[in-house]
C-alpha cells in the first residue's frame, strides 16, 4: 500500500478505531467513579462538579486544566496555517485529477490537534471546545473571506455515535465558533440528517474500518438528506460551506454535498478542523 499510516499516530478514521491510551488517560479511577453520578445530574451541575475535581491535560498528561498552556501553544501553532486539503481526500478528487469539492483544513490531524481533537469527542471538554472552536473559526474565515450571505452546513453524526457520547461534536463546535465576532453575519442551517440506506451489502452493519475508496463511497451514497425547516427558507439559493471535524476519505463531505445540493444550496466548498493527511505529505516516519 502507498503511504501506509502508521498505526496509533495518524489513525486513517478516527470514529471508528479504537482510543489510543494517551486519549483516556487524562481521568483516573476516582474521577470516573464521580462522573458516574455525576451523569445522574443535569448538564449544568455535572460540569461544576467536573471543574472540582482533578485533571489532567489530554495530550501530556501534567495536572493542571483540561489542556495545558503549553499544548495550547502548540495546537494553535498547529493550526494557524488553514490549508487546502482536498487532493490527499480520494472521494473528493476526480479521476482526471480535477477538484469535486475544495476543502480547507485547520491544521493536520497529528500531536496535539489529533490528541485534542479525540479527548472532545469523547468527552466534550468545554475548555477544549474553546480552543478547538477558535481553530475551526479561523478556517471557516478564511473560506468566507467576509461574504456574509454564507450559510455554513454541518455534517450530522451517525445515530449511533450520537447516543454514544450524548452530544455531536461538529455542532458544539460550530456553535462556539459562531459567536466569534470573526464571523459574524455568517449562518448556519443544521439541516443534514442520516439516513438509513438499503440495498448495499453491510450498510447496517459495521464500520468502515479496512474498506477501500468505491467500497466507503457505496456505503455512504444516498445516506444523508436535507430537511426543509419551516422557520428558514431552507438552502434554496444559498451559498453554503459544509463543516466537518475530521476529513479522512473525504467520501461523507462528498455525500453531504451532494446532499446539499440536492435541496437546491450552492455548494462552495467544506471546512474541516484537521486533516489525516496533508495534500502531497511524504509517507510519515514510523
Ligand atoms: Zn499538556
Amino acid at each position: 500500500m502507498k503511504n501506509p499510516a502508521p498505526a496509533g499516530r495518524v489513525p486513517t478514521d478516527p470514529d471508528l478505531l479504537p482510543l489510543p491510551a494517551w486519549a483516556a488517560r487524562h481521568r483516573g479511577e476516582h474521577r470516573q467513579r464521580f462522573l458516574k453520578a455525576a451523569d445522574l445530574l443535569a448538564g449544568a451541575a455535572a460540569e461544576v462538579l467536573a471543574l472540582a475535581l482533578p485533571v489532567e491535560c489530554v495530550c501530556c498528561g501534567r495536572e493542571d486544566l483540561a489542556i495545558c498552556a503549553g499544548c495550547e501553544r502548540r495546537l494553535r501553532l498547529l493550526t494557524r496555517y488553514p490549508f487546502r486539503a482536498e487532493s490527499a481526500a480520494p472521494a473528493l478528487m476526480d479521476t482526471d485529477g480535477s477538484i469535486l469539492l475544495p476543502v480547507v483544513a485547520a491544521g493536520i490531524y497529528r500531536e496535539e490537534l489529533a490528541q485534542s481533537v479525540l479527548a472532545f469527542k469523547r468527552h466534550g471538554q468545554g475548555q477544549l471546545r474553546a480552543v478547538l472552536a477558535n481553530a475551526l473559526g479561523r478556517a471557516i474565515a478564511a473560506v468566507a473571506a467576509g461574504d456574509r450571505g454564507i450559510v455554513l452546513v454541518p455534517v450530522p453524526s451517525s445515530n449511533s455515535a450520537y447516543r454514544k457520547r450524548g452530544f455531536s461534536p461538529v455542532h458544539l463546535l460550530l456553535a462556539q465558533a459562531l459567536r466569534s465576532s470573526s464571523l459574524d453575519g455568517i449562518s448556519c442551517q443544521d439541516t443534514l440528517r442520516k439516513v438509513r440506506i438499503t440495498g448495499v451489502p453491510g450498510t447496517l452493519a459495521g464500520g468502515q474500518k479496512g474498506l477501500g475508496r468505491g467500497d466507503r463511497a457505496r456505503r455512504v451514497r444516498g445516506s444523508m438528506r436535507a430537511v426543509r425547516r419551516r422557520s428558514k427558507g431552507g438552502l434554496l439559493g444559498c451559498p453554503c460551506i459544509i463543516v466537518d471535524d475530521v476529513l479522512t476519505t473525504g467520501a461523507t463531505l462528498a455525500e453531504a454535498a451532494r446532499a446539499v445540493h440536492q435541496a437546491g444550496g450552492i455548494v462552495r466548498g467544506a471546512v474541516v478542523l484537521a486533516a489525516t493527511r496533508a495534500p502531497d505529505a511524504p509517507p510519515s516516519p514510523t
